[in-house]
């Protein structure tokens, strides 16, 4: 979902190995040696497809789940220095519950499980279900449930060789006498009235459920309560650019809902929206984290953001990594969060938590697994498992050898291995994402749709054989929207509050919206887009969109920006262009306040991707009663239900769909919706309401990463 390194462009090289004299200035102070690591035993894993690359004999997979003999041995960390401050103590282990399950509890746990999606055979099928004839809508399914009742995820365990070669590898027999897995089954003119929203309710529709979607997950959790560290370059909304931000927000808050301990840990940057933290103090103040061959110094200060326990690194070394006034967008972003991934995992070591689960995100903190499992595996930290979630798979960290050396990993010639981190495409780079992939003991993505897509339909961006090889550890989980932040009945940054039986309100926030963007007071229906201005979120359509709903007299609010200057230039001669126009108005930078009315006054919103892995503005919009006008693809297709051509029964459509990727596609669905709009008024308030009624919050999702979480945790 963010930004930021160019893909496999062989140049992604340079600029790195370009820096390594400055970067290379860490201060001396060699506290850990990793020579250490390299004394570990290793065990060796193969690849049926390229015998002649076979490991060493002496490699080991890095992650055995099963707790190996290896593993068995090494007691539990004893660190110096002692006792960590008060701060970091109250971040220790819940207790846990003892472990007794029954053969009922057993069965219902599994029946959990049947809920995450993993992407297999079965999966693939369901997205390639019969449809309408030409402008079919979308076919995903109901995020709440099962796609794959046949899919049986068995052990989690991170798979190194190829499955050709053991094909029951991750099967419960390479558990050996391990207790720690157990089998899981796991649309006009311009005379025409606005709809009165607010005057009389239309007829009941007959005979519907209010609610359109099932919910089951008022069950009692057999789950017990786990510590999760999430290890992430994003927290809204003190460190947001895209919605890896929201998303690590909310899994953060509905985990701690659930009677879990969640601790965040992100860079110290500069740029860090300081008045959204809390009681921002140092916690610990010498943490010296290995850095080439020395160590450079970190402070680690602790803060509550909106009640979620943050970790903030801040590192002192010339290489300044974190005060630069931005996220991402700088040539040595790989190195600048290989850092914060090794000072993470520094920081747990040091500190002597122990998490059940440590919980990463996107390539930005993709090292984790790998460091915990070659090097701090072997340092003490043999309980915690590693859950990697992909929200995009176009970026993915794609670097020279100098990550190995910088990190303390070294040995080039053990990871420039194709089962390990050795890019796909170039066999003289590495990818993060891949190594991500690869080490975790469960790999997700935001939808099971984008799963699919990533896995067997091309949007996998070269990583498609390595997650087939490890595919019985992947799936996908349709993210959620913080209720308690995008909420019309509460959300404090909107001038009128408004619900499903008060959606008339919405129209006191419509004229909010157009006075503050001094966009003309009419009838005419506004269609929004909020988002990057990526590529990947359809540039030219977008563009299209807006000269489109003028000329069928509809208004357009746009609000994004982009680290590319180009696209933002292009933006704002395009902004200068409309600036007379009393139909539109273009926004461009980040404004989370601003979204927020645009949510709240928006007729319809526009999201015509390329691809997209999930997709929050379309949640976030129909918790608003705001129309989704969407491409079928990823979490789009798994979201929205088009209201003309979806299998879904009338009450359970909630927006617009077109599939192609073209002016064409595009027109197909904005121009109904706006026909609706105009033409049959009380079928598009029903839309709305449909919308409103859908329950994106983090009740699902939540509980599918609980059932993961449980499902690779060291039992
Ligand atoms: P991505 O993660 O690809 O950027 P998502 O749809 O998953 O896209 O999440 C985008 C999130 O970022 C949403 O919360 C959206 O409201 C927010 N957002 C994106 N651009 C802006 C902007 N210019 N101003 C305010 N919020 C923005």
């Amino acid at each position: 979902m963010t930004q930021k390194t160019p893909h496999r462009d062989p140049k992604a090289i340079a600029p790195e190995s370009q820096q390594e004299g400055k970067l290379g200035k860490a201060v001396e102070k060699p506290e850990i040696k990793d020579e250490s690591h390299a004394k570990a035993a290793r065990s060796k894993a193969t690849d049926v497809r390229s015998t002649s690359e076979t490991p060493p004999a002496s490699a080991t997979p890095p992650v055995k789940s099963g707790a190996p003999a290896s593993r068995k041995k090494v007691k539990q960390p004893k660190k110096d220095p002692p006792p960590t401050p008060a701060a970091i103590a109250a971040g220790k282990r819940p207790q846990r519950e003892p472990e007794t399950r029954s053969p009922a509890a057993k069965i219902h746990r599994a029946d959990e499980k049947s809920r995450i999606e993993f992407v297999s055979a079965e999966s693939t099928e369901t997205a390639a279900l019969p449809r309408e004839p030409e402008k079919s809508a979308s076919t995903g399914e109901n995020r709440s449930a099962p796609v794959s009742d046949t899919g049986t995820p068995s052990m989690p365990e991170p798979v190194i060789s190829g499955p050709e070669e053991k094909p029951e590898r991750s099967s419960l027999e390479t558990i050996g006498d391990s207790p720690v897995l157990e089998p899981v089954p796991p649309e006009p003119s311009e005379d025409l009235p606005e709809p009165e929203f607010s005057s009389q309710e239309p007829e009941p529709p007959p005979a519907v459920p209010a609610e359109p979607e099932p919910v089951a997950h008022h069950r009692v959790s057999t789950i017990p309560a786990l510590f999760v560290v999430q290890i992430t370059p994003e927290l809204a909304p003190v460190a947001k650019v895209g919605g890896l931000a929201d998303v690590v927000f909310g899994l953060s808050n509905e985990l701690e809902i659930r009677g879990n301990h969640v601790e965040v840990i992100l860079p110290k940057y500069d740029c860090l929206r300081y008045d959204h933290i809390w009681g921002l103090c140092e916690t610990y103040k010498d943490l010296w984290v290995p850095w080439y061959g020395g160590a450079i110094h970190c402070t680690v200060y602790f803060g509550f953001v909106h009640g979620r326990k943050c970790f903030f690194i801040e590192p002192h070394s010339g290489d300044n990594f974190f005060n630069r006034g931005c996220i991402y967008g700088f040539n040595d972003d790989i190195l600048r969060f290989a850092f914060f991934t090794r000072a993470a995992m520094e920081f747990l070591w040091k500190s002597g938590k122990n998490p059940d689960v440590i919980h990463c995100h996107d390539w930005q903190t993709a090292l984790a697994p790998v460091l915990l499992f070659e090097i701090y595996k072997f340092l003490g930290m043999t309980h915690p498992r590693v859950c990697f979630t992909i929200h995009n798979f176009k970026h993915q960290g794609v670097t020279g050898a100098q990550v190995l050396q910088a990190t303390g990993l070294n040995r080039p010639e053990y990871y420039f291995h194709y089962d390990r981190l050795r890019d796909n495409f170039n066999p003289h780079a590495l990818n993060l994402m891949k190594a991500g992939v690869v080490y975790s003991n469960f790999v997700t993505t935001v939808s099971p749709r984008h799963a699919s897509e990533a896995k067997d339909q091309g949007q996998g961006f070269g990583l498609e054989p390595t997650l087939h090889i490890h595919h019985v550890k992947y799936g996908g989980v349709v993210n959620g929207i913080d209720y308690n932040v995008w909420n019309p009945e509460i959300d404090c940054h909107i001038p009128h509050r408004y619900g499903v039986d008060t959606i008339g309100d919405k129209y006191r926030n419509k004229k909010a919206l157009r006075d503050r963007l001094m966009i003309a007071d009419s009838e005419k229906p506004i269609v929004a887009f909020v988002g990057r201005l990526d590529p990947q979120k359809g540039l030219e359509l977008i563009r299209h969109a807006i000269f489109y709903t003028l000329h069928r007299r509809g208004q357009f609010v746009l609000l994004g920006s982009s680290p590319d200057g180009q696209i933002n230039s292009y933006f704002w001669s395009l902004k200068h262009q409309l600036n007379d126009n009393p139909d539109c108005h273009i926004e461009i930078g980040f404004n989370e306040e601003l979204s927020h009315l645009i949510y709240a006054g928006a007729d319809m919103i526009l999201v015509p991707s390329q691809f997209e892995p999930c997709g929050l503005t379309q949640l976030i919009a129909m918790r608003y009663g705001t129309v989704p006008v969407v491409r079928e693809v990823g979490g789009l297709a798994d979201t929205v239900f088009d209201k003309d051509y979806s299998y879904k029964p009338l009450n359970e459509r909630n927006g617009y769909v077109f599939r192609d990727y073209d002016y064409g596609g595009l027109e197909s669905a904005l121009g109904r919706a706006l026909s609706c709009y105009y033409d049959y008024p009380d079928h598009f308030r029903d839309l709305m309401k449909n919308a409103m009624r859908y329950d994106f919050s983090w009740k699902n999702p939540g509980q599918d990463y609980l059932n993961i979480y449980d499902l690779i945790r060291e039992k």
